[in-house]
């Protein structure tokens, strides 16, 4: 590992003036990603700045959802009863994003910020473009199974490896940040950036920018909502596919409303905006599910060993879709 400076920070101002004072210095929360990637050598900061004592670390209802502190662990999220009950797809996608230890040290903010699992950018080795820019990509005509096949570009087809992400960017969550310049508030849904020709820059923070907290609209028809994950093998294991699903139906069968993201093949969180426009006002049946599949994925491109992605989603997002229907409201 190489050899790095440790500070602590006690509040969000010294935070910020030691950020100010080490350009690229590492903030440390839970220190899952973190830790992982100095241990291998893709991440070497000089400094590091330890965050976990400040603050920031509570859930607080608001008048419409919660405001999750970016330093609440993980599983604070998931033993939050109401949210539980209200929106059962954060609750179960947390759930299935990892172990009880790692949901016990990951933090909310540090979640949003998770890396690839692209075996590339994980081995210094390697030509990654994300890791090393203007390097190559050895995924393009390579082990490219776990990679996406929505947002891609020529430099990048890395997945997004979130879970918890998914379901917030479905449920239209707002990231709060906190910079020199001041307080912003951002969608979700802009908060990941797709590769472009600059993959190495995979979120719209700006230098010194933290992230305060998480704001999760509590969603009238949440409590009709699921998230599915399929994987490998059924434990702590990243998502080939997954879905964040939330339905408003009326007595009649017709959907009112839709909330679709999906995981394991787009390099961000993948809000489906077109399969929620193509099941809007639609009876709820076979024909109206398939129709929003094949909008969702319709500009899917795939590589040579990742094809197999396009059609698990299609098949598990009718499923899905027809499940959720059934359920009782
Ligand atoms: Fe690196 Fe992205 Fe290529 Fe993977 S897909 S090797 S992360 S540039």
């Amino acid at each position: 590992m190489t050899p790095f400076a440790l500070l602590t920070a006690r509040s969000l101002e010294e935070a910020s003036a030691h950020l100010a004072a080490h350009a690229g210095a590492a903030l440390l929360a839970g220190g899952t990603t973190l830790l992982d990637l100095m241990k291998l050598g893709v991440a070497t900061p000089r400094v590091v700045i330890d965050i976990s004592r400040i603050g920031h670390d509570g859930i607080d209802r608001t008048e419409d959802g919660w405001r999750i502190g970016a330093l609440g662990r993980n599983d604070d999220v998931v033993r939050h009863p109401e949210i539980a009950v209200r929106l059962p797809l954060l609750t179960q996608a947390i759930n299935l994003g990892a172990s009880g230890q790692l949901r016990n040290m990951a933090t909310v903010g540090g979640n949003l910020l998770q890396r690839t699992r692209c075996p590339y950018f994980r081995d210094i080795h390697s030509a990654c473009n994300k890791r090393e820019p203007g390097r190559g990509c050895d995924a393009l005509d390579g082990a490219n199974r776990g990679c996406a096949v929505l947002g891609t570009s020529a430099h990048c087809i890395a997945a997004h490896p979130g879970d918890m992400a998914v379901a917030v960017a479905a449920l239209g969550a707002r990231v709060r940040l906190h910079g020199a310049a001041g307080g912003r508030t951002v969608a979700f849904t802009d908060f990941n950036l797709e590769p472009g020709g600059t993959p190495d820059r995979e979120t719209c923070m700006t230098p010194g920018e933290v992230i305060l907290s998480l704001d999760v609209p509590d969603l009238p028809f949440g409590r009709r909502s699921t998230y599915r994950k399929v994987r490998d093998r059924a434990s702590y294991e990243f998502a080939l596919f997954s879905c964040a699903l939330a339905l408003d139906l009326d007595e009649g069968g017709t959907i009112r409303d839709a909330r679709l993201a999906l995981g394991g093949v787009g390099t961000k969180p993948w809000r489906a905006w077109e399969a929620e426009a193509a099941l809007r006002g639609q009876q709820a049946n076979a024909a109206a599910f398939e129709r929003a599949a094949d909008a969702t994925l319709h500009g899917a491109v795939p590589r040579s060993q990742n094809g197999f992605k396009i059609d698990l989603a299609r098949r598990v997002l009718v499923q899905m879709l027809a499940e959720l229907t059934e359920m009782p409201a």
